[in-house]
């Protein structure tokens, strides 16, 4: 039985309220995504920068939070250390290649030991969320420290996320350390827009041929398990790293053939169609349950308008809508109904961002998501 990465083991589902003491600051953002890895050096940083300016090349307008305080290395990818100027008490991002940006290393520029820099981190943090004049932006992209430490919380709790990107490696060490990243959005209810495995694969410098040199699809591997949007590999290239010695990011100057430079394009255009999707899931299910329970033989819903709903669990595992269960081209339902067993339940809920929730049932499925809306339709009104 696969259990759900922060199933709710007491079978209720608090919502939590939106966070954030920089949503006035950060206003005028259509999107801000996290950027995020269990540990240190799988590329994150590379990841944020690349896919920022492929973000710009989409025609969108993006900003780069450099929030990796105990690794600042967004300024030397982009070849440029000049501190940020002062307008109207607020400090105005650097633009470079189209992208403005922000980081530790341009206000600090000195080498003091990392674990000095501690206190000040989230001081610091909570600076870019509100003194920082992001202005109007489509995309706002942070570069979060590794890990799930004080910074991590303190943006996931102070910035109005879209959503979070995860960047693995494809080593099955990478993908456990992965999830306990997962776990730390769920917390705060922010949806994980999806994974991306980096260092999949090395491309031959001479002939842009792939060969497999570590075990690859770890990160495509714990999307499918979980129900996670996956949202591309980027293989090793060495001009990849060269470009980020140089500063000046791959995507400008490979040719359009590059594979690491199209894995880029294909991993923006996934991503902008899964912060479109979450937008329109979050508008579209505005009434999120206090609570939702198996009690009785059903599934139970209380609604903030409080209506209470109940479903009968066999007809909720029919109706899922996850991808092994409806064919995504013809809308068929995969699933028979008499292929269900009778007593199929629910084990446990994940709320998934603000709009829906993750069931991992008895018969060991776990994919599906229901949306509120639709959790809602099914079920039957008690009044
Ligand atoms: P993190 O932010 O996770 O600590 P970085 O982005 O700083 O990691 O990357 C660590 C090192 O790996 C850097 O030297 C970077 O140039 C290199 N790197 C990252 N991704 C790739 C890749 N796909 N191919 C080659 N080198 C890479």
């Amino acid at each position: 039985m696969k259990e759900l990465p922060n199933i709710h083991n007491q079978t209720t589902l608090q919502p939590k309220k939106q966070p954030s003491f920089g949503a006035e600051n950060l206003s005028r953002i259509k999107y801000i995504v996290a950027v995020s890895s269990g540990k240190g050096g799988v590329g994150k940083s590379t990841v944020s920068v690349n896919l920022a300016i492929s973000l710009t090349k989409l025609g969108y307008k993006v900003g780069l939070m450099d929030a990796d305080v105990y690794g600042p290395s967004v300024p030397k990818m982009l070849g440029g250390t000049n501190p940020p100027q002062e307008k109207n008490g607020k400090l105005m991002p650097i633009e470079k290649y189209g992208i403005f940006y922000m980081s530790m290393a341009l206000l600090t520029n000195d080498d003091s030991p990392v674990i000095w820099r501690g206190p000040m981190a989230t001081k610091l943090i909570q600076h870019f969320l509100m003194q920082v004049e992001w202005g109007e932006l489509d995309f706002l992209l942070i570069d979060l420290p590794p890990g799930t430490g004080d910074v991590q919380l303190t943006l996931t709790q102070g910035a109005p996320l879209t959503g979070a990107v995860i960047v693995t490696t494809p080593q099955e060490v990478a993908v456990s350390v992965t999830m306990r990243g997962i776990r730390m959005f769920d917390e705060v209810n922010v949806p994980i827009l999806g994974i991306i495995e980096n260092m999949s694969g090395f491309v031959c410098p001479h002939c842009n041929e792939i060969t497999d040199i570590f075990k690859k699809g770890g990160g495509k591997k714990t999307s499918e398990q979980w129900g996670f949007p996956f949202l591309g590999e980027i293989p090793l290239d060495p001009k990849l790293a060269y470009a980020g010695d140089e500063g000046k990011p791959m995507i400008l100057e490979a040719s359009d053939e590059q594979v690491s430079k199209i894995a880029y394009q294909n991993i923006a255009k996934n991503l902008v169609e899964q912060v479109q999707k979450v937008e329109v899931l979050t508008k579209r299910n505005q009434q999120i349950p206090t609570k939702i329970d198996f009690e009785n033989g059903y599934v139970t819903a209380e609604w903030p308008d409080q209506i209470q709903s109940r479903i009968d669990p066999r007809r909720l595992r029919y109706y899922c809508e996850c991808a092994m269960c409806v064919d995504e081209n013809s809308g068929e339902r995969k699933i028979k109904e008499d292929e269900i067993s009778p007593d199929v339940h629910p084990l446990g809920f994940r709320q998934v961002g603000r709009y829906g929730v993750q069931i991992s049932w008895s018969d060991g499925h776990n994919t599906g998501i229901y949306t509120f809306e639709r959790l809602r339709d099914l079920g039957e009104m008690l009044v």
